[in-house]
C-alpha cells in the first residue's frame, strides 16, 4: 500500500498547458520549477531555496493539478499524500508514514512532495475539542515539522501543500524555512472558465453549436473540477442519445445536473449556507 501512496516511478506527464487560467499562480510557481531544475543558480549566490509553498484556494480549483504540473515541467517525481489519510490513524502510524515519505523523497530528489488537505493534520495544536483525540494528528504534524527542518534547502525536495482553510493552520507551519510562500488560487472568472472549458472540450467531438464562451457565461461560480465534470457529463448524455457529436443542449443538461449535485452537496455539508 505504500507504493500506492507514494508512486514516484509514476512520472507526471501534466504540464502548465493542462492548467488553464491561474496565470498569476503559474507565474509564481514557475520559480519552483527553476529551483528544481537548476538549484546551483540560486545556491551559488548564497540564496536559500524555499522548502515549501502553500497553495490556498477552494476545492476543485486546480491545486493538485498545478502541483503535478510543477513536477511535470521540472521532470521530477511526484510524491503525494492527503492530510485526511492521517485522521483516525493508530498511534505512531501517521508520524512513521511522514518519516517514510521523506526518506523515499530524499532518495529520489530532486522531487516534489504534495500534501493535499494539509489542514487535516496542520490545525493549530493543543485546541482539540476532545482531549486526547487529536494526539495522533499532533504527532503527525510534529513529525512533519521535524522532517521539514531536517533537510537542507539545497536537497532538492520542495513541498507543496494545499488547503482551503489557511485560517486554521498552525502558525508553526508558516514559519520561515517551512511553508513560507503562499500562492492563492481562486475560482475562475468568466475568462478563466472559458480557458478551462477549452482544455476539457479538446477530447470531445463537438457539434458546431457549442460555444466555449457561452458555456463560460452560463457557469458562474463553477470551479475547474465542475467544468471538467460538465464536459464529461455532456459527452455521456450525447452518447446515451446515440448522437454523432455533443451539442449545446447536452451541455445545458449536464450543467443542470452538476448544479443539482452542488446544491445537494452544499445542503449536506453546510446547512447554514
Ligand atoms: P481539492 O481541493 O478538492 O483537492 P484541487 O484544487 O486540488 O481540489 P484538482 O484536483 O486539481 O483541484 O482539480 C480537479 C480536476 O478539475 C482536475 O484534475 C482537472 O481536470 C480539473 N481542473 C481544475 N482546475 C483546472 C484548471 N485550472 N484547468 C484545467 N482543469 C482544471
Amino acid at each position: 500500500s505504500r507504493a500506492a501512496l507514494f508512486d514516484p516511478e509514476n512520472r507526471v506527464k501534466i504540464t502548465f498547458n493542462d492548467v488553464a487560467g491561474l496565470d498569476e499562480a503559474k507565474e509564481e510557481i514557475k520559480e519552483i520549477v527553476d529551483y528544481l531544475k537548476n538549484p546551483a543558480k540560486f545556491t551559488k549566490l548564497g540564496a536559500k531555496i524555499p522548502k515549501g509553498a502553500l497553495l490556498i484556494g477552494p476545492p476543485g480549483t486546480g491545486k493538485t493539478l498545478l502541483a503535478k504540473a510543477v513536477a511535470g515541467e521540472a521532470g521530477v517525481p511526484f510524491f503525494s499524500l492527503s492530510g485526511s489519510d492521517f485522521v483516525e490513524m493508530f498511534v505512531g502510524v501517521g508520524a512513521a508514514r511522514v518519516r517514510d515519505l521523506f526518506k523515499q523523497a530524499k532518495e529520489k530528489a530532486p522531487c516534489i512532495i504534495f500534501i493535499d488537505e494539509i489542514d487535516a493534520v496542520g490545525r493549530t495544536r493543543g485546541r482539540g475539542s476532545m482531549p486526547g483525540a487529536n494526539d495522533e494528528r499532533e504527532n503527525t504534524l510534529n513529525s512533519l515539522l521535524v522532517e521539514m527542518d531536517g533537510f537542507a534547502t539545497d536537497s532538492g525536495i520542495i513541498i507543496l501543500a494545499a488547503t482551503n482553510r489557511p485560517d486554521v493552520l498552525d502558525s508553526a507551519l508558516q514559519r520561515p524555512g517551512r511553508f513560507d510562500r503562499q500562492i492563492s488560487i481562486d475560482k475562475p472568472d468568466i475568462i478563466g472558465r472559458e480557458a478551462i472549458f477549452k482544455v476539457h472540450l479538446k477530447p470531445i467531438k463537438l457539434a458546431p453549436d457549442v460555444d466555449p464562451r457561452e458555456l463560460a457565461a452560463q457557469t458562474p461560480g463553477f470551479a475547474g473540477a465542475e467544468i471538467a465534470n460538465v464536459c464529461n457529463e455532456a459527452a455521456l448524455i450525447a452518447a446515451r442519445h446515440d448522437k454523432e457529436s455533443v451539442e449545446m443542449i447536452d451541455f445545458q443538461d449536464a450543467m443542470d445536473r452538476v448544479i443539482g449535485g452542488l446544491e445537494k452537496k452544499n445542503k449536506l455539508i453546510s446547512p447554514e449556507e
